[in-house]
Formats: C-alpha cells, sequence, structure tokens
C-alpha cells in the first residue's frame, strides 16, 4: 500500500504542517518506509486552538442528542470503510490483519455507537429539600480537552477518549501516537465525510515531545485524558498541576493471573495463552506475572508452553498468522533487553527468549518469539518492570495469601485475574487485589458501562460509561430554595 502523507485536521480541513516538517512511519513487519507525518509545532496548535474556539459555542449549543447523531455517522463511516482501516492499522503496528479486522476497527465504531447512546442518559440528579428549597445538577462541557493515546491499540483508545469528550460538547485537540498516524487521519477523512462542524475535533500529529507538550500545556485546554507509560503520565500530571487542569490517566501495568488448582483448566489455559500473548503483550491489560498453586505447577507449565509454541508468529497479511511484529525497532530492542536481563537475574528461558526471523517480505521485520520465564521471583527487576511485550514469568504459590500477597506486589494495579471455581476463594480473592479491574475465570470481557483504569502507578481517574461522562464535564448543583 503507498499512502499520500499524512495532515493535520484542523478547522475541518486536512492541512499540512505550517513548518513543513515531516517525520516518518515505518511498517514494523517489513521495516519498510510507509509515508511521512506532520511534525506539528506549536503555530500547527495556535491554528487548532483558534479552531476550538471557534467550534465551543456552536457544538456547546446544539442539543446533545444531535451531537450524538454526529457520532452515529461517524461509526457508519467508520463500518463502511472497515476494510481500508483495518489495512492501515495493520501496517502501521505489524500486529495481524485478522486481529484489526476483528478487534480494532469493531471496537472504534462501537465506541461512537455507545457514547452516541449515552446521550440518552439520566444526567442530572435532584436533591430536595422539601419546604425549603431544591437542588438539581447540572453537567457542562468542559471547553476544549486534549486526548492523547498511544500506540498498541491505536483507533480503539483515540475514539475511547474523543467520543466521549464530543458527546459532552468539548471541543478536541486529539494527538495519536507518532509511531501509529494512519488511522487517526483517516478519521479525519471520515469526520469531513459526516460534516462534523468545522474545528469540533482537531488532530495534530507528531512527536510527544514536542506538539504532545506543547498541547499539555497549552492555558486553553482544559482537560487532558492520556493513556500511555507511568513516566510520561506524570510528567503531564506535574505540568497539569501548574494550571489544574483535570487529569485522567490510563498508564501501565504489570498484571497478575492468579491460577488455583480447583480452576476450569482447559478454559483457563486457552484464555491465559490470550492475556499473555494477545496484540504480542503488547495490551495494557495482558497477564505477564503468573501465579500458579504449586500442586498444578508442573502440569500448567508443560500444557501453557506446548500451547504457546503453537501460536504462529509471521507475517501479519497471513490469515493464519496469530503472534505479528512488535510496533517498532526501538520496542523491539526494549523487548530484547528485558529479556537479556531476565537471563542476568537468573530466568530459565521455558520458550522463545529470541528473535524470530520471517522470510519473504517481511525479513527485515521485528518479530519476538512468545516467550516463558520461570524462576524469577516477584520482586526482581523483570517481575516488577512492565515489558509490554510477549513475555511472561511463572511463579509457583502454595496458599491463597501468599498469592494475594505476592499479587499485590508490584508498583502497578491495573487488572488482575483470578481462576478458581471456587465461588467464596473468588469473592475472597478479588475483595483483596489491589488492582482497578479484576475478572474472574475471564479475560477482557468488557461492558464499555463500566469503571475502567487503574490503581497505583497504573493511572489516576476512571474511563468508560458515565466515569468519562463525568470526566469530561464540570458538574454544577443549582439550589433552589423556596
Ligand atoms: P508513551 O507514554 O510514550 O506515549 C503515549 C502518548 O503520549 C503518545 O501519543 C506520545 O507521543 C505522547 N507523549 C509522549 N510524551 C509526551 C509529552 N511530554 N506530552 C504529551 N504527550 C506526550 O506511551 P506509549 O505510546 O509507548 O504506549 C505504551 C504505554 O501505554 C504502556 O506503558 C502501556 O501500558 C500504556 N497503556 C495503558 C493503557 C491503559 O488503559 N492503562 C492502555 C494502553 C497502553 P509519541 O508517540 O509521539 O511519543
Amino acid at each position: 500500500m503507498s499512502l499520500k502523507s499524512i495532515a493535520n485536521y484542523i478547522n475541518g480541513e486536512r492541512l499540512p504542517p505550517i513548518a513543513n516538517d515531516y517525520l516518518d512511519t515505518i511498517n514494523p513487519a517489513t521495516n519498510e518506509k510507509i509515508t511521512t507525518l506532520p511534525n506539528s509545532n506549536k503555530y500547527d496548535l495556535d491554528l487548532a486552538i483558534n479552531a476550538a474556539k471557534k467550534a465551543i459555542p456552536i457544538w456547546q449549543a446544539m442539543p446533545m442528542s444531535e451531537r450524538a447523531s454526529y457520532l452515529l455517522a461517524i461509526a457508519k463511516l467508520i463500518k463502511k470503510h472497515k476494510d481500508t482501516l483495518a489495512e492501515l492499522e495493520c501496517i502501521d503496528t505489524g500486529k495481524p490483519l485478522q486481529t484489526t479486522q476483528s478487534v480494532d476497527i469493531p471496537r472504534a465504531a462501537e465506541n461512537f455507537e455507545f457514547f452516541a447512546k449515552c446521550a440518552n442518559s439520566d444526567f442530572s440528579k435532584v436533591y430536595d429539600m422539601q419546604d425549603k428549597g431544591i437542588n438539581f445538577t447540572q453537567q457542562k462541557s468542559l471547553g476544549i480537552v486534549a486526548c492523547i493515546s498511544p500506540w498498541n491499540l491505536p483507533l480503539y483508545l483515540f475514539t475511547w477518549k474523543i467520543a466521549p469528550a464530543l458527546l459532552m460538547g468539548n471541543c478536541v485537540i486529539a494527538k495519536p501516537s507518532e509511531v501509529t498516524p494512519l488511522t487517526a487521519d483517516y478519521l479525519a477523512k471520515l469526520c469531513i465525510e459526516a460534516d462534523l462542524p468545522a474545528g469540533v475535533l482537531n488532530i495534530l500529529h507528531g512527536k510527544g515531545n514536542k506538539i504532545g507538550q506543547a498541547i499539555i500545556e497549552h492555558k486553553d485546554i482544559k482537560a487532558i485524558s492520556f493513556t500511555g507509560g507511568t513516566e510520561t503520565g506524570k510528567h503531564i500530571a506535574q505540568s497539569a498541576a501548574k494550571d489544574l487542569k483535570k487529569v485522567s490517566l490510563e498508564l501501565g501495568g504489570k498484571n497478575a493471573s492468579i491460577i488455583f488448582a480447583d480452576c476450569d483448566f482447559e478454559k483457563m489455559l486457552a484464555t491465559t495463552i490470550k492475556s499473555s500473548f494477545s496484540n504480542q503483550g503488547q495490551i495494557c491489560l495482558c497477564t505477564s506475572r503468573l501465579y500458579i498453586e504449586n500442586s498444578i505447577y508442573e502440569q500448567f507449565k508443560n500444557s501453557f508452553v506446548a500451547a504457546a509454541a503453537d501460536l504462529i508468529v509471521g507475517d501479519p497479511y497471513n490469515q493464519e498468522t496469530t503472534q505479528g511484529a512488535v510496533v517498532s525497532e526501538l520496542h523491539y530492542n526494549k523487548i530484547l533487553s528485558h529479556i537479556e536481563q531476565a537471563k542476568a537475574e537468573g530466568a530459565v528461558v521455558l520458550l522463545g527468549g529470541e528473535v524470530k526471523k520471517v522470510p519473504g517480505r517481511c525479513k527485515h521485520g521485528f518479530f519476538v518469539k512468545p516467550t516463558i520465564l520461570e524462576n524469577l521471583k516477584t520482586d526482581s527487576k523483570t517481575n516488577q518492570t512492565e515489558i509490554f511485550g510477549p513475555v511472561v514469568s511463572l511463579i509457583p504459590f502454595n496458599s491463597e495469601n501468599e498469592a494475594i500477597v505476592e499479587a499485590n506486589n508490584s508498583t502497578y494495579g491495573l487488572c488482575s485475574v483470578v481462576w478458581t471455581q471456587d465461588i467464596n476463594r473468588a469473592h475472597r480473592v478479588s475483595r483483596k487485589l489491589d488492582t482497578g479491574i479484576v475478572w474472574v475465570n475471564q479475560w477482557m470481557l468488557r461492558d464499555l458501562r463500566t469503571p475502567f483504569g487503574g490503581q497505583k502507578h497504573s493511572g489516576v481517574g476512571r474511563e468508560g460509561g458515565k466515569y468519562a461522562l463525568e470526566f469530561f464535564s464540570e458538574t454544577t448543583n443549582i439550589c433552589i430554595g423556596f
């Protein structure tokens, strides 16, 4: 696929960067250049902010149901163009085409549909003071907000932020990752086709430390919704604190799965393969620390290694491929250095632990074999650091209490998974885990109404349903005295 250069989307138009400065975007499965993207600067941001300022009165005054109809129109266009979007996401990320077709792009459409339906929500609350007066609350838009997203699920996470922000009457300055800009650019084309009013959504491409930094510092940005790494999240929180901007931070994870001997073994095994290696392990919710009850440790180890060995690492275009490339050369080298560190810490490599050479058009691509380690303690560097790749560590445990303590021994707290058929144990354990999300006998079963987010260094705030709508609005209490 040869592509024209990506453009910024400002004031309803796709525009080149003012400085005419461009970056390259690379297909990580082939290590070939796909196209160029704007290396935007603060002058591009000024244009976008001015456009958003002009659009605010129109967008805020529009009934929510009408704003929702734009979201539905965009969802419809995403579905119409799903094949193109899936291919763009595939070449930009290196993940299998069948994943972008079945997960990334359908979810992007669903995000717009889901939040469009939220227009029917009962936003106002009433607090009756009987003969003295009555209070009611109102959710007002914030003004201009920033949505900054990472490269692992590009359109999926980008739209997860933009849709609720728009529904609540905000104008948005959005920045996708410079590593994966293609589908955000295509979304701009769809917004133009949907006649989204000019300036309501503005998409700026470029580097995090340049245009991203300019966005988070801009005085007219009232809130920042960010998904990405913990260090970037801390930096954004510090910067936002200067102007008391609202922040929602969805950050890294080092998620534990606790596997008790009484689990449904076959279901657990199939799901644990997915929770460990889906998207090459590049999902914030992936489980990278597997705690296994001692009595089934050997059985689990043998079955898990055999099942992971059956995963097919290869050309993302092949329909049988389950594992594509990791997202970039930089990330590939980072994953490999973590594997070397694990070996230096005494890890036994049960599977993988090295690159995968894929012949043909992918011979220069960045592929890592699914990697399974054992013999590392919870407090080893490997088990404390987010690797964000296809690398998992197996750790045996003897008691329920030990498993809980070990799983909680992490600076992160995004999600955890518990495998048991004992309902009392399921309740007991899940309540004691210090994570924002706990799945029992499941992984990544998502209801978009539920609160999504992490504790500790995995983030601040919650996305999803009413939590996102509250974040992207200001609550006013109106008290009428009698
Ligand atoms: P980064 O933190 O490097 O980047 C995320 C986004 O922030 C990118 O768009 C990046 O731009 C931008 N950015 C970087 N620096 C700044 C800055 N100073 N100001 C404003 N924006 C900036 O994360 P990755 O893209 O590497 O994503 C991987 C991380 O995301 C992992 O830690 C993963 O766990 C986390 N994640 C968390 C999720 C959650 O819901 N909790 C979900 C998915 C991922 P650029 O790309 O140009 O550098």
